[in-house]
């Protein structure tokens, strides 16, 4: 009956997903394992929180960093596949760079930083966390990148961006670019932008815990759909 009245595929397969995913946190929980840094599934995901130290990223209207947003959105989105057995790497977990010294070419040093990283978890897929701007203010919502001509990428991105036009009502296709990390990775790479900093609605929504939360639960929910969604 609320399948038939939903008439949503993508509904019904979020329910199973989000099921699926409490079972996994009940099976820990009954082998008494903790629900952190304890890997159930054999499956890596890279959590990159874009930006950091010198690098702040887009500032929003009220002075926020987006660098400072990113590190708490990948906190959160790596818990939620941490509790769900998910093997998580991060590239970041401070506010500092990954450049060292903040001399002469950090931005290259700080992408190389991230690309090692990165191979070196050889993981499944990579999520690129940051938040948006745009010229005109009105602008709003989550948009998902991925690159030019990777398939995978194309795919992943896909299912996130269809999980958040699901949620917010409003229809956007996830976007093909030219985006270093994502280049430059082997993985289907994806770059996450959660909201526009230059909305200051949304700016103020986006530094929310409900909002973070949400977002972050989101693109799991797009994860899973990729996964095992049609
Ligand atoms: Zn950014």
């Amino acid at each position: 009956m609320f399948v038939v009245w939903k008439g949503n595929k993508v509904i019904v397969v979020l329910i199973v997903l989000v099921v699926a995913q409490l079972a996994l946190v009940g099976f820990a929980i009954a082998r008494n394992l903790p629900a952190k840094n304890s890997a159930l599934i054999d499956f890596t995901v890279v959590i990159d929180a874009g930006h950091g130290g010198i690098d702040g990223g887009v500032v929003g209207a009220d002075g926020v960093k987006e660098s400072d947003l990113n590190l708490d959105y990948a906190n959160c989105l790596g818990q939620i596949f941490e509790r769900a057995g998910f093997n998580v790497v991060y590239t970041r977990k401070t506010s500092n760079g990954l450049y060292g010294l903040p001399t002469k070419g950090f931005k290259q040093r700080d992408m190389q930083e991230r690309k090692r990283i990165i191979d070196d978890a050889k993981p499944n897929i990579m999520l690129s966390v940051h938040m948006n701007k745009f010229a005109a203010a009105y602008r709003s919502g989550p948009q998902v990148f991925y690159q030019q001509g990777s398939d995978d990428g194309a795919a992943l991105a896909q299912s996130l961006q269809r999980v958040f036009n699901d949620v917010t009502g409003v229809q956007r296709e996830a976007l093909a670019g030219d985006y270093f990390v994502c280049r430059e990775t082997s993985c289907p790479s994806v770059i996450v932008e959660c909201g526009f900093l230059s909305n200051p609605e949304e700016c103020a929504a986006l530094q929310t815990p409900e909002h973070r939360n949400k977002i972050c639960q989101d693109v799991f929910n797009g994860v899973m759909l990729y996964l095992y969604g049609g």
